[in-house]
């Protein structure tokens, strides 16, 4: 006996991992995690179904008697075709998030597009070669999608499987569909939908549902293998990135307010903004998940980050050396010159710039003096990053950043981005995905339990 459980898996692009949590102080209990190989390969739905299973035997038994639900995140826009009756029957795919029908079946994709492009409205986040949409419909203009024939985002398969595999229903949640057309502001599929092909893609896509809604018990047998209670439940999941922000703000007190960001400082910078409004710029990236009611989270990633210290030749060593002794307005000057921007992409946000090129000169004698700058060029473009999505109607102002990825635990670098800000930074205490989308297993009340 003890308190009940939650568990969280989240399929990543190295491998997938599981997070148990405890119900009442969301505490970690458990932590396991498999990584993809050459031969099981992040993009096979068996490799994916055997890693539940993997991270499952991890579990202490003891810990599986009180598991209460089970929700799961995938990366986003990765989906297939299943057969409607079976669901772990695959037809077609997984074409995974980073699989471009616009380079890797081009004629069946610009079919696809041109039809796309006459009914989606201007600018639509299914517009792009990666979109979940735009792999529906590229599979339809390879071959006609069958009436036996329906859509699964990675997670949705992988939670079907959960509920028990052949007859379970697919279920999907606004996270997972919104880059396969879903209107997350009437929260039903779009009419111009409905009017594709006959009705056929319409027909394809599934049930959905609010993140963290509870979408039916384990399946028995998955139950009995396990050693999981035939009473745990099975919750609606999310994407990755939406995982990582709960996951992010969640552990560092931000508990979902608005004004509540995450900045993560990896190769790339990228915001995430959690707004009473929704909030799209196409141009510029920006575009906003649906979380609760009248809540939204809004992204905008930048290609500056932290890629640009390695490309000079910063170690994480020297990083962290460097910094040790600056202050919050150590390199200010240099701040305003530089735009750290790693190799030739350009610039998306917060200005969008295609030809953007990086400033990274005057190139001081010392090299502190050189990071400093780089620090608070970086902070710079954050801060203008947030400013822009407040400009674009995020409300109400920002309140507090958390801090996910490798700068986050550069302290003299939070106390610059803070200044900045004129708001409190913080590291975010636990950014694991597999951790946030546990948290949102938990989004629905548990039941009393029976001991
Ligand atoms: P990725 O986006 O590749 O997953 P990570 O979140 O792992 O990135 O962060 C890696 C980046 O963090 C590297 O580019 C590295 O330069 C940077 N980094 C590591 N330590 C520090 C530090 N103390 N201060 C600033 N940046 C750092």
């Amino acid at each position: 006996s003890g308190p009940q459980l939650s568990i969280g898996f989240d399929y990543g692009t190295s491998g997938a991992r599981a997070v148990v949590i405890d119900s009442a102080t969301k505490t970690v209990q458990h932590v396991a995690d498999v990584k993809w190989t050459a031969e099981e390969g992040y993009d096979s739905p068996q490799a994916w179904l055997s890693a539940a299973a993997a991270l499952l035997d991890d579990v202490p038994a003891a810990a599986k008697a009180r598991m209460a639900r089970i929700c799961v995140s995938g990366t986003s826009a990765s989906c297939l075709l299943v057969e409607r009756s079976d669901p772990l029957a695959v037809t077609r795919g997984p074409a995974m998030y980073n699989y471009n029908t616009l380079r890797e079946s081009p004629a069946a994709a610009a079919a696809a597009a041109a039809a796309l492009e006459r009914v989606a409205p201007p600018l639509h986040t299914t517009l792009s070669g990666t979109s979940a949409l735009m792999k529906l419909l590229t599979w339809h203009a390879e071959a006609p999608l069958g009436a036996h024939e329906a859509l699964a985002h990675q997670a949705d398969y992988v939670s079907a499987y959960m509920r028990g595999g052949a007859g379970a229903e697919i279920v999907t949640d606004w996270n997972n569909a919104l880059k396969t057309g879903f209107d997350v502001e009437q929260l039903r599929w779009p009419d111009w939908l409905r009017g594709l092909h006959g009705g056929a893609a319409a027909a394809a896509v599934p049930r959905v549902v609010r993140p963290g809604a509870v979408t039916g018990a384990v399946g028995a047998a998955f139950a009995r293998r396990h050693g999981l209670p035939p009473r745990c439940e099975v919750a609606a999941g999310t994407t990755d990135s939406i995982a990582a922000f709960l996951a992010a703000d969640g552990s560092s007190g931000g508990g979902g307010g608005a004004g509540h960001a995450v900045t993560s400082l990896g190769s790339t910078l990228a915001l995430k903004l959690l707004s009473a409004t929704r909030v799209e710029d196409a141009s510029r990236g920006v575009y906003s998940h649906r979380l609760g009611d009248g809540m939204w989270l809004v992204g905008g990633a930048s290609n500056t980050g932290c890629a640009v210290f390695r490309q000079l030749g910063f170690s994480d060593a020297e990083l962290a050396e460097l910094s040790a002794d600056m202050s919050e307005s150590t390199g200010e000057e240099l701040g305003e010159v530089y735009y750290p921007l790693a190799g030739q992409q350009g610039e998306r946000f917060p200005f969008n710039d295609p030809d953007m090129k990086a400033i990274l000169e005057p190139v001081p004698a010392s090299r502190g003096e050189y990071l400093a700058g780089l620090l608070q060029s970086l902070a710079r473009v954050e801060a203008e990053g947030y400013a822009l999505l407040h400009e674009l109607g995020a409300l109400p102002a920002l309140a507090a950043v958390a801090t996910a990825g490798g700068g986050a635990n550069n302290g003299a670098w939070s106390a610059m981005r803070a200044r900045r800000l004129g708001v409190p930074v913080t590291a975010a205490r636990n950014g694991d995905a597999a951790y946030g989308v546990a948290l949102l297993g938990l989004a629905q009340p548990l039941p009393v339990a029976q001991q």
